[in-house]
């Protein structure tokens, strides 16, 4: 099987981008197709096409995501615990595909274009079934702006409610960062075109594997999904539970206890998270991200109780919550100041 790679230029930076069809080519099907590489630049303002060439899926392989087979048939691709930074590129959170008997679906895309193709050669290491669903865990851009890969490979996005407005009423400012972060080389072709049908609560069906899509009041995010692999016994947690990374908040804190402790008495015996190790043991593997935030919870209303400011209840919280948590100082003081500004309403 053969993939078509074109040489996209965008101002002024030349690089070749892996540009999947929606079924697996032949080389003379991917010649004769090659032109769509045309459409792909016409549709993005600032990008152009210098050649095309088409080239066979096994000499692309060694440019595939490292993942681990957790269970049968369902891969992680392991993030670092990390800032974004040029020297990571982004690849700082969990994403991964499940491949049932008919069709595979993927669980969030990464930071960037290249992140994106990425993980497509190393679901296409494993299989030749059609990528039927790419599922957006939450708006995040490092769990979504390598979306645009699978969308084009075929596959329905599915995301929560709010996903899609909140996605986009951020993604130019995703995009803006995503360039200082990580630099122009590292997001090249990440141009974030991603449509996301909205899902309530739904069971997809990848061919004799169920995944139960759910979605939430706010939490982490105001858009959080979970999938829960039936046949695996394992939860896609998304950044509802973190490890090792300390959790960032984004959405209600008390929403983000309250749908912890109700997941915790749900039929899975294993979780994904978003940010750690590729699977840990559930409920338990949730437990740090709830204590943390019930610690936390717990402090921010002590300091509105005895009235202080926002500034000295910053102070006063947190060091007793530390423990080993990573980036805690990109995280920490804005988790509780968004914490204080939630429940000073209480
Ligand atoms: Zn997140």
């Amino acid at each position: 099987m053969f993939e078509l790679l074109a040489m996209i230029c965008i101002e002024g930076l030349c690089q070749e981008r892996l540009l999947p069809a929606p079924a697996l080519q032949t080389e003379a099907a991917c010649i004769a197709g090659a032109a769509r590489a045309e459409g792909w630049v016409n549709a993005r303002q600032g990008a152009s096409v210098q050649s095309t060439r088409c080239a066979a899926l096994e000499d692309l392989i060694a440019g595939a995501a490292t993942v681990t087979e957790m269970t049968p048939g369902a891969f992680v691709h392991q993030g670092l615990i990390e800032d974004t930074t040029k020297r990571n590129a982004g690849d700082v959170s969990n994403h991964g595909f499940i491949i049932g008997e008919t069709s595979v679906a993927v669980i969030d895309a990464g930071y960037s274009r290249a992140l994106g193709e990425a993980l497509y050669l190393a679901i296409r290491a494993q299989t030749d079934k059609p990528i039927s669903h790419i599922i957006f865990t939450h708006m995040h851009p490092d769990h979504t702006l390598g979306g645009d890969v699978f969308l084009e490979a075929g596959a329905e996005g599915l995301g929560a409610p709010k996903f899609q407005s909140a996605y986009d009423n951020r993604v130019l400012g995703y995009i803006d960062a995503q360039t200082r972060l990580i630099g122009a080389e590292n997001g090249h072709g990440t141009f974030g075109e991603i449509k996301a049908r909205e899902v309530i609560e739904e069971t997809i069906d990848l061919g004799a594997r169920h995944l139960r899509l759910m979605s939430y009041p706010t939490a982490h995010t105001t858009n959080d999904m979970t999938i829960l692999d039936e046949t695996a016994e394992t939860i896609w947690m998304g950044d509802l539970t973190f490890l090792g990374h300390t959790p960032a908040l984004d959405g209600s804190i008390t929403g983000w206890i309250a749908l912890l402790d109700s997941l915790k008495a749900g039929e899975a015996r294993r979780m994904v998270p978003g940010h750690g190790p590729a699977q840990v043991a559930f409920p338990s593997g949730a437990n740090p991200t709830l204590d943390y935030l019930k610690g936390l919870a717990t402090s921010i209303r002590a300091s509105i109780a005895k009235g202080e400011s926002l500034q000295t209840a910053l102070k006063d919280t947190g060091e007793d919550l530390r423990k080993d948590w990573k980036l805690w100082d990109e995280f920490h003081l804005r988790n509780a100041t968004n914490a204080y500004i939630e429940l000073e309403w209480e």
